[in-house]
């Protein structure tokens, strides 16, 4: 089985949020969960202040600091599904340990007041336990992955699309767009990306195309320092990842 792995290249990224908009349509996401992410800041001191950002999707942890705190077991790691981190919708109680634990913010829970107004849930009300009815839907639901309309009550967060990815023939190295042999198994931000910042493939192959970039030009993680071990590299000049300050250190203590 592969491990899977992302490798987001921020020298080609250009911040257009075309990734945010794939995922939200792919997965049902609530109107202001954003299971992929682009986070804006910036850098310096005005006037030589730079703006710039860093997509964010889940980091699918090695040793995910999700799993460790959930009380019900909930989250999991699937080392028989790529690696990749699932909540159980059927465990969750929602406690929120989990989005306390990750040190990257990428979960979820949508029970209480509305994100953003009007509230859609009410515009395509749901009859089925589930959030909402949006008028287009993944065809696919597995509750024990979090995969579906998100029920009342749970966590939800980045499956790299898993309901895709599942599908690729045994044995393939990497998900690439422009191979018409896979490119309906390609996770949709790694799909839609128009500047092909984004790689998709299997971590434990030496030969994999992601394996390649992170040894040639330096694949950093974001937040190593926790140890979380993410799934997801970053390239590109400094990678533009958020500098690691001892503030920082301090912050996350
Ligand atoms: S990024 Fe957060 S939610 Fe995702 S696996 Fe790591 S700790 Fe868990
Ligand atoms: S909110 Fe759900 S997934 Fe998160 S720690 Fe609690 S039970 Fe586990």
């Amino acid at each position: 089985m592969a491990k899977w792995g992302m490798v987001i290249d921020l020298d080609k990224c250009t911040g257009c949020q075309a990734c945010t908009t794939a995922c939200s349509m792919e997965n049902n996401t609530l109107p202001g969960e954003s299971w992929q992410d682009v986070l804006f800041y910036h850098e310096g001191e005005y006037p030589s202040a730079q703006m710039k950002w860093l997509p964010r999707p889940c980091m699918q942890c090695e040793n995910p600091s999700c799993v460790h705190v959930c009380p019900t077991r909930a989250t999991y790691k699937d080392p028989d599904a790529g690696g990749i981190v699932f909540v159980d919708w059927n465990k969750c109680i929602g406690c929120k340990y989990c989005m306390i634990a990750c040190p990257y913010g990428v979960r979820f829970y949508a029970d209480e007041k509305p994100l953003i107004e009007p509230d859609i849930r009410e515009a395509y009300p749901s009859d089925n336990g589930q959030l909402w009815s949006p008028p287009y839907q993944n065809p696919e639901e597995d509750w024990q992955r979090g995969i579906g309309i998100q029920p009342p009550g749970v966590v939800s967060k980045c499956t790299f699309c898993y309901h895709k990815v599942k599908h690729a023939p045994e044995g393939v190295v990497d998900l690439d767009e422009d191979n018409p042999e896979v490119k309906e198994y390609v996770p949709a931000c790694v799909r839609t990306c128009a500047p092909k910042a984004r790689y998709f493939g299997d971590l434990d192959n030496p030969e994999s195309q992601v394996n390649l970039l992170i040894g040639d030009r330096h694949g950093v993680r974001l937040k190593d320092h926790t140890g979380n071990r993410p799934q997801v590299y970053y390239l590109g000049a400094g990678a533009s990842v958020p500098a690691f300050t001892p503030a920082d250190r301090e912050h996350d203590a």
